[in-house]
């Protein structure tokens, strides 16, 4: 799950940070007050979207040379003008593709005075299981980018996690970025929180970029990007409570109301499947014959009635999906449940599309009886490689 600037901010203060004191908006109305508590000289007028790149980004409509997605002034009115451009309109960056994210937030900041911009980002290493830290003294522009171009100037640590951070990441740190004396402290300082936020609220990313270093000589975290694991969101309501759906796939938000593993794609046939290996099979056997699946959508070992009819109205209600495959085999999950979950959410919301049903394993004479005897027009399939023949066919004569 992913938040925005502002709430990454705030959680970063929490642990002792430094971050810029600033404002969220979501009115041009507020822009004003906003400013006038924050009392200046300078403001940094920031949109607010889920997606990075915000600076060099362009609003769609706007005319050919425009002001990006973060903002600086020195003027209050140029503060209410910016806010009054940004908010509602479509911001296009880097990172969101073509069809960019509305601008339904703005975060109004006190301007930090720059002398030198780094980057500092920590995730969850894969290879090595441990936190890890990727710094470099290329602050404010794409990571990616300086990967390509001078990866020698990135470096790359990670953390045991049976002595947690120690003096010597903060050291590294520090020489990675060239600084000394006091402010080598700060980012030794720096380091250390950092962890903790990380580790306290189980976050799989954060990214600070850039990481700053002031007039005044101190480090400050000007933008934040953070992404929590999912799979511990059940022990930190704060931060569940900061999600923002409007910029979430609102089937794979429904569907995590339900429990359900959903993520949408891009292709036409919905698939309905019990366990993750399964629902790789089942996309791998969609694409052999010439089609592309719509989503993935694994309703797990136990899934109740509801939970598959839950599951089976996500699926109806993308108007990409063509058709749908029901691919399940009833293991501690029973056919003549999901027989009757297919059948109970068809009754509720219709059937405009092809469906074809494969069930296999425990009760699955029962499960199709059942859905022999539904009247609906369901196509039966014997095996996965039947099932996934009939759906394509379907699909490509529809
Ligand atoms: P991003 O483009 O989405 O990554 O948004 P950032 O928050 O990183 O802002 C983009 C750029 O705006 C930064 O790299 C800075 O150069 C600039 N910027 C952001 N905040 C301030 C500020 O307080 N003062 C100044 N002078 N520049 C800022
Ligand atoms: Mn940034």
């Amino acid at each position: 799950m992913n938040i925005h600037e502002y709430q990454a901010k705030a959680v970063l203060k929490e642990f002792g940070l430094p971050v810029s004191k600033g404002v969220a908006i979501f009115k041009p109305e507020e822009a004003e007050a906003a400013a006038k508590e924050l009392g200046g000289p300078v403001w940094v007028v920031k949109s607010q979207i889920h997606a990075g790149g915000r600076g060099k980004g362009t609003f769609k409509g706007a005319p050919a040379g425009a002001k990006g997605g973060v903002r600086v002034t020195k003027s209050l009115d140029e503060v209410k003008q910016f806010a009054g451009e940004m908010l509602g309109q479509t911001l296009v960056t880097i990172q969101t593709g073509e069809a960019g994210k509305q601008v339904n937030r703005l975060y109004i900041e006190e301007g930090a005075q720059i002398e030198a911009e780094f980057y500092l980002s920590m995730l969850v290493d894969r290879e090595t299981g441990r936190v890890a830290y990727v710094v470099s003294t290329e602050g404010g522009m794409d990571i990616e980018t300086v990967a390509h171009d001078t990866p020698e100037k990135i470096v790359t640590f990670s953390v045991d996690p049976a002595t947690g951070v120690m003096p010597h990441h903060g050291r590294l740190v520090a020489k990675t970025l060239g600084l000394s004396g006091a402010q080598a402290k700060e980012a030794g300082d720096l380091t250390t929180k950092l962890y903790a936020a990380f580790t306290a609220k189980d976050m799989s990313m954060l990214e600070i970029n850039p990481l700053v270093l002031t007039g005044d000589g101190h480090l400050k975290c000007l933008d934040a990007k953070i992404s929590f694991d999912s799979n511990a969101l059940y022990r930190h309501p704060d931060i569940v409570a900061l999600r923002d759906e409007t910029e979430e796939d609102a089937k794979e938000i429904e569907a995590s109301k339900y429990d359900l593993a959903y993520i949408a794609l891009d292709g036409t046939i919905g698939c309905m499947v019990n366990g993750a290996g399964l629902a790789m099979a089942t996309l791998d056997i969609i694409k052999l014959y010439g089609e592309e699946p719509a989503n993935f959508l694994d309703v797990g070992g136990g899934a109740s009635e509801e939970k598959v009819t839950a599951a089976f109205k996500i699926i109806t209600a993308d108007p990409q999906v063509k058709g749908i495959l029901v691919n399940i085999f009833g293991g501690i999950m029973k056919c003549d449940v999901i027989a009757n979950g297919v059948i109970a959410a068809v009754k509720a919301v219709g059937l405009q599309v092809p469906l074809v049903v494969r069930l296999e394993g425990t009760n699955v004479e029962k499960g199709k009886e059942i859905i022999r005897n539904s009247g609906l027009n369901v196509i039966p399939a014997d095996d996965l490689d039947d099932a996934a023949q009939k759906i394509v066919a379907a699909v490509k004569k529809g």
